[in-house]
């Protein structure tokens, strides 16, 4: 599970960051990549990475913001073109539907894949045996959505080495075992499976926002989080201009992320104004509240390692 980070400016383009996107990998966990965000020229950011769009599975988006969204009519028609033939899905607030309906007919972009889109609303919007992904309203002057992305825990690993010091031969009974049921050995005795099976591997939880001012539901969405992702469009100092634009200040993301006890902060969606070590000052002013903070940069990436 890793974060590659699209594009991690705010409202426009700029040379050093390019507007929002970030994509989460889940090669190993489904052989698949989930992107939050697509704005404008997500694709030409895309040809830098390993990224394989015929791969992308899910897109989710945050909010309606030309900045967030821009980017997909192109990417939808390029990932057709490019031989993508597998279902793709786009999660959104009311009006991405039309958006993109609008966008493909009149370009007569026509799609050789299954193009489903999801107009969300609060609660759980994805779920399968794998991942859960939850929604919630944030602050921001129009609609937008906050998104809780939740791995499921994996069952324990069969302790085979003490089922065979048993004289329990591998076969369909193990499967039983596994499932933590009780079974009956051939010699009448019997075992529960609970006492065969390693402790489950706990799943990761990654919190990603889209753009807000501080809010209560932020901290629900990033509740013991392994990571949380927070706009951080102004620095301390101009905390004025963020209320009145419905951004966040740094410090405000690091509020957040310590009332929410998340393990790490990453911070995007950085103003034009700050540039080079002036985007180093929002971090040192999160690090100072919250000290496992680290600033997005476009191409950044960031593993999210398996709970021990
Ligand atoms: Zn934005
Ligand atoms: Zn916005």
């Amino acid at each position: 599970m890793e974060l590659l980070f699209l594009g991690t400016g705010a409202g426009v383009p700029a040379k050093e960051r390019n507007v929002s996107s970030i994509a989460l990998q889940l090669l190993e966990e489904r052989g698949a990549t989930w992107l939050f965000d697509c704005g404008e020229a997500t694709q030409h950011q895309i040809l830098h990475t390993s990224i394989r769009p015929r791969r992308i599975e899910n897109i989710f988006i945050t909010h309606l913001h030309g900045d967030h969204i821009f980017g997909l009519p192109g990417l939808l028609g390029s990932r057709s073109f490019q031989g993508g033939d597998t279902p793709l899905t786009i999660y959104g607030p009311k009006g991405i539907q039309a958006f993109i309906e609008i966008s493909l007919s009149v370009s007569y972009t026509r799609l050789k894949y299954d193009l489903q889109v999801v107009e969300i609303e609060e609660g759980t919007i994805f779920e399968d045996e794998r991942f859960l992904v939850i929604a919630k309203q944030l602050d921001h002057g129009i609609p937008s959505y906050g998104f809780r992305v939740v791995e499921k825990d994996l069952p324990g690993t069969l302790l085979v080495d003490k089922l065979k010091a048993l004289g329990i031969r591998p076969g369909p009974i193990y499967q039983q075992i596994k499932l933590g049921k009780t079974v009956q050995l051939d010699n009448g005795t019997v075992i529960d499976g609970r006492d065969f099976v390693g402790p489950p591997q706990k799943g990761r939880i990654v919190t990603i926002l889209g753009d807000t001012r501080y809010c209560e539901a932020s901290v629900e969405l990033a509740k013991e989080a392994d990571v949380l992702v927070h706009e951080a469009t102004f620095a301390a100092e101009d905390s004025a201009l963020a209320h009145d634009y419905f951004h966040s200040t740094a410090v405000q993301a690091a509020e957040v992320a310590k009332l929410a006890g998340v393990k790490r902060l990453i911070l995007t969606h950085i103003s034009s104004r700050y540039q080079g070590t002036l985007s180093e000052e929002l971090l040192e002013q999160a690090r100072e509240l919250f000290p496992n903070t680290e600033l997005a940069s476009d191409f950044s990436s960031f593993i999210i390692p398996r709970k021990k």
